[in-house]
């Protein structure tokens, strides 16, 4: 049985492949600059609401510039005056701004699972079959308040998500008749609230049992292009992705075609054509321009590793498969001379005299860097 969350349930309904890749084959999706702040504001505001850090400016800054220096390929100085005021903001809602009942009433990220009987059960149990956080849990009378700090720059379609929240809700708290959802998007001061009765926890019960028992019966996880293509960390290994891509080289989506495409294609492509220029820009900014990539998990690939691994023979061929030009890789590319050469030599006439010199000129600049440090 595979364990789901409503994260989980969003990623499965959303591209099955990332979904088989991420919770099946476990395997690491990279980490971003939008997920590194977003972590960092959830922890502060935690930190503030269990006493663990002072609910000054002050307090909360010092907290953030130390978040920002351990993630320096991910955050700068500007999130530090970013996070400050978003976790102040966070901390003007009305629900949580009476300190004295931090870690009391007002509780921070609080931790939820059930077996597949929709009991409560610890949260790495056996037979875990669901699981969630939330953020803000408060009960006031016969009500319950759940927040969800959001650090997004837009507000985004959230209703399943209160609905799961309201089933938590009503199945750990036997006294309420009422859950409300209170979305708050701290960037835009803007709060999403809905309320909701008991009955939404047999509807979303049922719903997320019907989930499970989707993915349990999967077998061909198919990819499916979505508005989140372009910040996906498994476009590499992805079979619509590397599609797009060839039909794009290969010219396969002319204007003639287009002007033939039913509305879903025409959507599909153009989110898929969004997602390869985001892809091509994330690659150099992530994969290229980076030293060490902390992948929020605990590891950290080195520079070293992915000079040797992903960005030799992933980076820059799908970069080129992309339509990004030599021109724009040659001075990011940092390549083994071997396998710049067995990449040169795959490449088109033109590329190859373009990416030549600043390939090779770009090697003996690392070997003299290197030196140099010794
Ligand atoms: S790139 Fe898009 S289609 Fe491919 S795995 Fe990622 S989300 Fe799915």
């Amino acid at each position: 049985m595979i364990p789901l969350s409503y994260s989980r349930i969003q990623s499965f309904l959303e591209c099955p492949f990332k979904f088989y890749k991420k919770y099946i084959l476990k395997e690491s999706e990279p980490y971003s600059t939008p997920l590194a702040f977003g972590s960092t504001v959830h922890t502060g505001i935690e930190k503030v609401l269990r006493g663990k850090v002072d609910a000054t400016e002050e307090a909360i800054e010092a907290f953030m510039t130390t978040s920002v220096q351990k993630q320096p390929y991910f955050l700068n100085k500007e999130h530090i005056f970013e996070g400050t005021q978003q976790i102040l903001a966070a901390l003007e809602n009305a629900l949580v701004d009476d300190s004295t009942l931090w870690g009391g009433e007002i509780l921070s990220e609080r931790r939820f699972s059930f077996n597949q009987d929709w009991e409560p059960c610890t949260w790495r149990a056996d037979d875990i079959y669901f699981r969630g956080i939330i953020d803000v849990y408060r009960a006031v009378g016969d009500t319950l308040y759940l927040v969800d700090w959001k650090t997004s720059r837009a507000v985004s379609n959230n209703k399943d998500q209160a609905r799961i929240y309201a089933m938590i809700g009503f199945l750990v708290e036997d006294g309420v008749t009422n859950v409300q959802t209170v979305f708050d998007y701290i960037r835009l001061g803007y709060q999403d609230e809905e309320i909701f009765e008991p009955s939404i926890k047999a509807e979303m019960t049922d719903w997320v049992d019907s989930i499970s028992r989707q993915v349990e019966n999967t077998t061909i996880w198919e990819s499916t292009p979505n508005d989140f293509c372009g910040y996906c960390g498994f476009k590499a290994d992805c079979p619509a992705f590397k599609e797009t891509v060839l039909d794009i080289q290969n010219e396969i989506v002319t204007e003639e075609t287009i002007a033939t495409m039913s509305d879903l294609d025409l959507y599909k492509f153009n989110t898929m054509a969004k997602a390869v220029a985001e892809a091509a820009d994330e690659e150099i900014k992530l994969r290229l321009t980076k030293g060490d990539i902390d992948l929020g998990n605990g590891k950290i690939y080195t520079y070293r590793k992915q000079t040797r691994t992903d960005v030799k023979k992933e980076a820059v061929t799908l970069l080129l498969d992309a339509g990004v030009s030599a021109e724009i890789i040659a001075p990011y590319a940092r390549l083994s001379s071997a396998r710049a050469k067995k990449i040169l030599a795959s490449l088109p006439e033109k590329d190859r005299q373009d990416l030549t010199d600043s390939l090779l000129t770009r090697r003996s600049y690392n070997v003299r860097t290197k030196i140099s440090k010794k």
